[in-house]
This record gives structure tokens, C-alpha cells and sequence, in this order.
């Protein structure tokens, strides 16, 4: 037999009942003081506890969905998680441009009407030798507005080795047909050669295509057509070549040890007139996308009535400008720019850091687990060079005795209900937490305690 619940004006007057009004307001604090009482009628909860419930279901659902995590998975630019970490200056210019009126599309020296693309236009032809640019929403984006602006009712080829499934909704193909243009594919899944191209230009041809794999690797009995001879094929018949680098490097990575990607101004050097890649991938910026090339090109795609759907917003542009300027210096890039600074981070550094941690996480788990520094691989991630890993170091733990095969989802799913969630990964019966990204490691102890 439950008691009688009290009435909703005596709960709102309850501690707990004033203190959800005054953080929630009065109409969320009634709605969830009836719910709760409702409970408390079923026997679900105790009579006396309804104003604590009902704050505790007001401050959860006030919780917010979108919320900080720890990325400890390896993988630097992961998809899920966000991708590129922003540097400090775009961060600043990034609230700068939202907190009042900014000059998005105003010209203050003349005062008369100026273009949101303006203030990025000088520094990504600067920094890709490329005759001009614009931005959009991402790198599908970039290449949907390529591909409708110069190839709409015609055809665009691209090699069967290249027609890549990106995740999500992004295949090729399917972009394509978006796009409004006919794909033509030529060559077969190994080897595409400068022949099949040239026999494939007919009188509909209106564009060839070349794409980066960017999450796999096509390895043994291979051949693919080199961009700088794919852009000779389009050019002796006055056709342009788009090339989709994906993930796009603005700097040599090898500078920095790290595994060789093409850069863009490779891209235009090799004879590309059109090249799209994305902002929040190697670059290290916001979400964006490029697209860059020549001047009557990329003009006819920022006329394009899709341009005006995929812009991008006066917060983004902002943030993406200072990424930008940061590459003017880029010997101090590793420094500068988180995505950078987490890829090249040492080994060692990050192994004495899992040393450091080791006994905090082994006195969290509990003596069920065994915790131990192990040596991994970082995946540089989000379709950025798919093959090669990063020497990394981290903590695996394992089960100290016999346990049973959800152990670990225990465990994992014990990480995730952190403040900040914990995310590892689960393999070799273990679960493995790769320190690369973990910057402070003030950050997962608080989270632990
Ligand atoms: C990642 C990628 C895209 C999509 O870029 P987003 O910025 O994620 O929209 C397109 N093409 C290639 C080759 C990619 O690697």
C-alpha cells in the first residue's frame, strides 16, 4: 500500500522542488513533478522522493546530447567523434563572429556589398598555387556542386577502381546521379590504363574524374593512369579533370614523419583544373569543403543555384580563416595546430603518459582486471592515408581471472557512463584505451574520480 502522493503545490515548495523551478522553470517543474508522482502512485518510486526525482529526470533531460567525450579509440580523425580539434585561434575567431555582426558579406573599406568567400579566397589560392577557390558545407558538398555545375546531362568518367563508398550515404555513383551527371566507368576494379579513358570521351563527355581511395588500398596486379597524364588525356580534347582528393593535405606531411600524401598544389601542378577536398580531415579545421582551380570554373560553380544551399555560415568561415593562416608559418604548424600535434606526438611521450595513468585506471577497474601499458597503432582516420598506422602506446585492460564474454562490453559501457565519456576499443580480449589523443592527463583522472 504506497501513501497517498503529496499535492504538486506542496512539492514545488519542497528544496528540491524550489530549486528545479528556479533552474528549470515552473512549467517543466510541474510536468515532471506529475510524472514523478504518477510513479510514486504505481509503487515505482518512494513517496517521499518524488521532488528528487523530478529533479534528477529535469537535469538529465537538460544534459546535453551533443556533449564532450574523451576520444582514447586511436583513430585521430574519427568521424563519429567529431573529427579535427580546432586550434586555439579559431576558436576565438569562431565565437568572435558569432557573439555580434560581422563583415560575412560586407566590404567595410568601401561599405558597399562583399562575398562570404572573400576570407578564405586569398589564402587557399596562397596555399594551393591554385587560380581561385570557394567554400561549402563539406567535401561531398564540394564535390556534388562540382559535379552539377560542370558535367549536369553529361557524361562524367572515372576508372572502376576509384568508385569509392565513403560511408554513410557517399558513393560515388550515387553522388553522381544527384549530381545529374551520366557516370561512365572505365577499366576494370585493378588496373584502368590511359586507353580506356581516351576510348570513352565521346561527343557527351563532359568532365574526367579522378578520386582518391581514400579508405582502402588496391594492392598486387595494379595499374592506375598518374593525374599528371590523366589531365594531358582530358586537355587534348579541351575536357577538364576533377580531382577528389578527399581528405587533402595543404603540407608536406613527410616534413613531419609522417606517411607522404599528395598535397593539393601537387594536385595543381599536376594539370588538375578542378580539385575538392574537405576542411575538417588533415587540414584541421571546421567542417568544410574546397573546391579550387581554375578561375572560369570554380566562378561557375560559386554562381551555381547549389552554392546558395551548401554555403557556409559566418561561424565556420571565421574558424576556417585563422586555421588557414596558421599554414602561413608552418614550421610552427606541429605546435599550432592540434591535428598536426596529435599525429606527430612521440611514442615515448605517449607511453610514459599510459605509465603514468596505469595505476589510477588499474585502481578503477577493481581487482577483477589486470591493467598494462602495451604498445598499438593510431589510425590517422577519416579516409586520411588508410593503410599506414602510427607507433602508439596505451592501456589494455583484460580480465585478471575467468570472465565472461560481456565482461569487456561491461567494462566499456562502465567507461562510456563517465563525465566525460571514455571511449576505447574492444579487441584481443581486451579493452584498449590508445593515449594518442589524450592531451591532459588531468582530464581522464577527473573523469575517473
Ligand atoms: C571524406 C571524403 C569525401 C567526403 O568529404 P566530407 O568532408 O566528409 O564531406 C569525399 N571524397 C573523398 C575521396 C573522401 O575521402
Amino acid at each position: 500500500m504506497t501513501a497517498r502522493p503529496p499535492s504538486i503545490d506542496l512539492l514545488l515548495r519542497s528544496d528540491a522542488g524550489r530549486a528545479a523551478v528556479s533552474r528549470f522553470g515552473r512549467g517543466a517543474t510541474v510536468a515532471a513533478l506529475r510524472s514523478a508522482a504518477e510513479r510514486a502512485r504505481t509503487g515505482e518510486i518512494a513517496t517521499d522522493a518524488i521532488a528528487a526525482h523530478a529533479l534528477a529526470a529535469l537535469e538529465q533531460a537538460a544534459w546535453p546530447s551533443l556533449q564532450p567525450v574523451i576520444n582514447l579509440t586511436g583513430t585521430v580523425l574519427h568521424t563519429n567523434l567529431g573529427r579535427a580539434l580546432l586550434a586555439e585561434p579559431a576558436i576565438a575567431a569562431a565565437i568572435a563572429a558569432m557573439s555580434g555582426a560581422a563583415t560575412l558579406e560586407y566590404d567595410v573599406a568601401t561599405g558597399g556589398r562583399g562575398e562570404r568567400d572573400d576570407h578564405v579566397r586569398g589564402l587557399l589560392r596562397e596555399l594551393t598555387g591554385a587560380e581561385d577557390a570557394i567554400a561549402v558545407n563539406n567535401n561531398a558538398a564540394a564535390v556534388l556542386l562540382a559535379l552539377a555545375t560542370i558535367a549536369a546531362g553529361r557524361e562524367t568518367i572515372v576508372s572502376r577502381g576509384e568508385l569509392i563508398e565513403i560511408g554513410g550515404a557517399f558513393r560515388m555513383p550515387a553522388i553522381m546521379q544527384s549530381a545529374g551527371t551520366r557516370l561512365v566507368e572505365v577499366g576494370t576494379t585493378n588496373r584502368t590504363h590511359a586507353r580506356d579513358y581516351e576510348d570513352a570521351i565521346g561527343a557527351d563527355t563532359a568532365l574526367l574524374m579522378k578520386v582518391h581511395t581514400s579508405n582502402y588500398r588496391i594492392e598486387g596486379f595494379t595499374a592506375e593512369v598518374a593525374p599528371r597524364d590523366l589531365a594531358a588525356i582530358a586537355h587534348a580534347t579541351s575536357l577538364p579533370l576533377l580531382d577528389d582528393l578527399g581528405s587533402g593535405t595543404l603540407i608536406d606531411l613527410t616534413r613531419h614523419g609522417l606517411p607522404r600524401e599528395r598535397t593539393v598544389a601537387d594536385a595543381i601542378r599536376d594539370g588538375a583544373d578542378l580539385v575538392t577536398f574537405s576542411g575538417d580531415k588533415l587540414l584541421g579545421g571546421p567542417q568544410a569543403g574546397f573546391i579550387v582551380g581554375r578561375r572560369d570554373l570554380v566562378a561557375r560553380c560559386a554562381k551555381h543555384p547549389l552554392k546558395r544551399a551548401l554555403r557556409l555560415d559566418k561561424i565556420r568561415l571565421a574558424a576556417l580563416e585563422a586555421t588557414l593562416k596558421l599554414y602561413r608559418d608552418p614550421d610552427r604548424l606541429a605546435e599550432t595546430l592540434p591535428t598536426l600535434r596529435l599525429l606527430v606526438r612521440p611514442e615515448s611521450d605517449i607511453r610514459t603518459m599510459a605509465e603514468t595513468l596505469r595505476p589510477a585506471l588499474s585502481t578503477w577497474a577493481g581487482p577483477d582486471w589486470r591493467v598494462e601499458v602495451i604498445a598499438c597503432r593510431s589510425q590517422i582516420g577519416s579516409g586520411a592515408l588508410p593503410v599506414e598506422t602510427l607507433p602508439s602506446a596505451g592501456l589494455a585492460l583484460s580480465p585478471a581471472g575467468r570472465a565472461s564474454g560481456s565482461a569487456l562490453d561491461v567494462l566499456s559501457a562502465r567507461l562510456r557512463s563517465l563525465t566525460p565519456p571514455v571511449i576505447g576499443t574492444i579487441r584481443d580480449n581486451a579493452v584498449r584505451l590508445d593515449l594518442r589523443c589524450l592531451e591532459d592527463p588531468a582530464t581522464l583522472l577527473a573523469a575517473l574520480t
